[in-house]
C-alpha cells in the first residue's frame, strides 16, 4: 500500500512538473489536493508521511472523523455537492469549499465562527444532471460571496464533462480560466486524475487526483 503509493505520488509530481514547465510555470505554482474520499484513514496518514498537506473530501459524514484524528496542519478541501443544511459544519472542519453556488450555502458558512477560503462552482458545459453556476451567472454570484466575510472568494472550480480524451477538455478548462480572470479569482480548481495536465496547461492552481494517488475507488 505505502509502497504504491509512494511510487504514485512519484509519478503525479513528475506529471504535475511537467506540464507545469511544459507551458512555462513554476511546478509549485500548482498545489496537489489528494482526493481522499472513500479511503481510510491509514492511506491518508501514509499520504500525510510522504508528505502531502492537502487533502479533498466529498461528505461531511465521512471527513469529520478523518479531519478530527489527523494532524491538525492538514488543509481539508471541501470538494463535494454542499447542501445548505451541513454548510455550518464544514465551515467549522474545512479550510476551503470549492463548491458554492447559492446564497444558502453563505448563510449558514457564515454561522461556523471562523472565515474558509471559498471557490465558486461552474458547470461549465451546462450538464443537466451536474450542479454549478452557468458563467453567465458567476459574476452576479461573486458580488453575493464578497458580501460574507466569513468566506474569501478565491476563485472558480469546475468538475466538467465526462470526455474520452483529456485533450477535448482544453476549451473547457480555456474558458473558466479567462472567467477566473474576469472575476479576479486568484486560485482555479480544476483537473483530476485523468486530465490534470491539460488543466495545469490552462492555468491550473489546484488539481484535485484521487484515483491516480490511491488507486481505484
Ligand atoms: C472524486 C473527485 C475527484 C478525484 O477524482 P479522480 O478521478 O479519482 O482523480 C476530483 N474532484 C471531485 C469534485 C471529485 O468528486
Amino acid at each position: 500500500m505505502t509502497a504504491n503509493l509512494a511510487l504514485n505520488l512519484r509519478a503525479v509530481q513528475d506529471r504535475i512538473a511537467r506540464a507545469a514547465e511544459a507551458s512555462g510555470r513554476d511546478p509549485a505554482s500548482v498545489t496537489l489536493v489528494a482526493v481522499s474520499k472513500t479511503y481510510p484513514v491509514d492511506a491518508i496518514r501514509a499520504a500525510y508521511d510522504l508528505g502531502l498537506r492537502h487533502f479533498g473530501e466529498s461528505r461531511l459524514q465521512e471527513a469529520q472523523p478523518k479531519i478530527e484524528i489527523l494532524p491538525g496542519d492538514i488543509q481539508w478541501h471541501f470538494i463535494g455537492h454542499l447542501q445548505s443544511n451541513k454548510a455550518k459544519r464544514v465551515g467549522q472542519f474545512f479550510d476551503v469549499v470549492h463548491t458554492l453556488h447559492n446564497e444558502g450555502q453563505l448563510r449558514e458558512l457564515a454561522k461556523a465562527g471562523r472565515q474558509v477560503d471559498g471557490l465558486i462552482e461552474v458547470n461549465i458545459a451546462e450538464e443537466s444532471q451536474k450542479s454549478g453556476l452557468p458563467l453567465a451567472d458567476v459574476a452576479a454570484f461573486r458580488k453575493i460571496v464578497l458580501d460574507y466575510a466569513q468566506v474569501r472568494f478565491r476563485g472558480l472550480m469546475t468538475i466538467g464533462p465526462a470526455v474520452e480524451n483529456a485533450e477535448q477538455m482544453r476549451p473547457y478548462f480555456r474558458s473558466l480560466r479567462e472567467a477566473n480572470q474576469a472575476a479576479g479569482g486568484s486560485w482555479l480548481s480544476m483537473g483530476m486524475s485523468h486530465d490534470f495536465e491539460v488543466a495545469i496547461q490552462e492555468g491550473s492552481t489546484h488539481v484535485r487526483v484521487g484515483t491516480a494517488l490511491f488507486g481505484a475507488r
